[in-house]
This record gives C-alpha cells, sequence and structure tokens, in this order.
C-alpha cells in the first residue's frame, strides 16, 4: 500500500499553496495535466491555475509539467503556461521524472509531483522517491482503462479520506 500512498491529498491544484510546499521541504513540482491543469484533452486551463504557476515561480520554485499525453497535446499547452515540460513520460516509470529534475537542475529530494491518478503520478514518485500530492478527479471520464484505473484506486482514496479524518484535515 505505501507504494499507493500520495504524501498529501487535497481538492484541487489551488488548494496547494507556496506555505504548503513549504513545508513540505520543496522547491521544485512537477506538475500532470489531464484533471490536474485542465479537463483530459481540453486546451482550456482550469481557472487560476496559469496564475498559480506564475505566483509559484515567482517566488523560485521550480515549475515543470510532466505528461504521459502526446506532445501534440502537451505542447501547445505548456505554451499557454510559458512552462517546460516532458510530454510521453510513460509514468509511472521514473525515467521522465529523473530526466525533469535533470533538466530542472533540482534535486530529488526537493521535488513533488502533483497529479490526479494514484497509478502513474503518485506511484511513479515514489518509485523515484519523491513526494507527492493526489488531486481529486474532476469532470466526467468515459474512456474505460481509466473507469478501471478509478476503480481501483478507490481503496486508496478511502484510506487517504480516513486517515484524513482521523488528523481531522487534510493528510
Ligand atoms: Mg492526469
Amino acid at each position: 500500500m505505501a507504494l499507493l500512498l500520495p504524501t498529501v491529498a487535497v481538492e484541487t491544484l489551488l488548494d496547494v499553496t507556496p506555505e504548503l510546499l513549504a513545508s513540505m521541504g520543496v522547491d521544485t513540482v512537477l506538475l500532470d495535466v489531464d484533471n490536474t491543469l485542465a479537463y483530459h484533452g481540453s486546451q482550456e486551463p482550469f481557472p487560476g491555475t496559469v496564475e498559480w504557476t506564475h505566483e509559484l515561480r515567482s517566488r523560485g520554485f521550480r515549475v515543470m509539467i510532466l505528461s504521459n499525453n502526446f506532445a501534440k497535446r502537451v505542447a501547445p499547452f505548456a505554451e499557454k503556461y510559458d512552462l517546460p515540460f516532458l510530454s510521453f513520460s510513460i509514468k509511472p516509470l521514473p525515467i521522465a521524472y529523473f530526466r525533469a529534475i535533470h533538466k530542472l537542475g533540482a534535486r530529488r529530494e526537493k521535488a513533488v509531483v502533483i497529479g490526479d491518478q494514484v497509478f502513474t503520478d503518485v506511484v511513479g514518485a515514489n518509485l523515484s522517491r519523491m513526494k507527492s500530492i493526489l488531486l481529486t478527479p474532476r469532470g466526467e471520464e468515459k474512456g474505460f482503462s481509466i473507469r478501471v484505473r478509478r476503480t481501483l484506486e478507490r481503496p486508496v482514496r478511502r484510506r487517504i479520506a480516513r486517515q484524513s479524518e482521523k488528523k481531522g484535515g487534510d493528510v
């Protein structure tokens, strides 16, 4: 189970404050795209998320987009944020995580992966020994494989919810 558990779980990206990141001891943020910055396949950023990345960068955080989707989808999207990116990352394999860290001149111990999926974003972060923040999925999800993954995620999300209740707040 430890491989499946994020360091922290919150609702949306905007719940991830610079203070939260600082309390986690990170200075580098690797961002998922689909269901993290926008609805799956949409080129329309979730409201406030462009400003969120600008704010982090103005405070000295390194920020990069790390997506399993294709360059055709990710490149124009990353341009809207003016962020460097890696597409077709094959998360949860650690290769792209380490490439991102190398490109940013960052350190693994000070990096956090933010995304909406346990079996890609979180597992990859744990395999790469990075921290992770799991977001709550948004919007309707129609594909067969995503629905299977969401079903498999359920025990993990239940566990997070129980831990959160015990602590009286976020994990
Ligand atoms: Mg995603």
